[in-house]
């Protein structure tokens, strides 16, 4: 089994993510809206637009999601047969870092 599968899918569950975590941010977007108008009136108005219910939702999707994603790169570490380059990156003009990852899955070296 080769790992370009794992890695594609890897790809997709970081885009999953970032929607996701942008629809929680809008889900708390719409407490913190549904709470202002709600300020001195029937509360029973929350049972109905309730956030927290719909956020709750994406927040356990988000930890499946995750779980996932964490599976795919136990398998891209079974199945590669890493081999590691080293590269140097400027953080300051007269400051740089060594790094050290694998050129087939990007994972970086133990260690280093
Ligand atoms: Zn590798």
């Amino acid at each position: 089994m080769d790992i370009n599968y794992f890695l594609f899918m890897i790809g997709k569950y970081n885009n999953i993510l970032s929607y996701i975590d942008s629809i929680i941010d809008e889900f708390e977007e719409t407490r913190e809206f549904t709470e202002e108008y709600l300020r001195n009136k029937d509360k029973s108005f929350l049972r109905i637009f309730s956030p927290e219910v719909n956020k709750d939702f994406f927040v356990e999707r988000k930890k499946h999601i995750l779980h996932l994603k964490n599976l795919c790169n136990q398998y891209i570490q079974n199945l590669c047969n890493h081999e590691f380059e080293t590269d140097t990156i400027d953080i300051t003009p007269d400051k740089s870092h060594t790094i050290s990852y694998c050129k087939f899955c990007q994972m970086s070296q133990p260690g280093f």
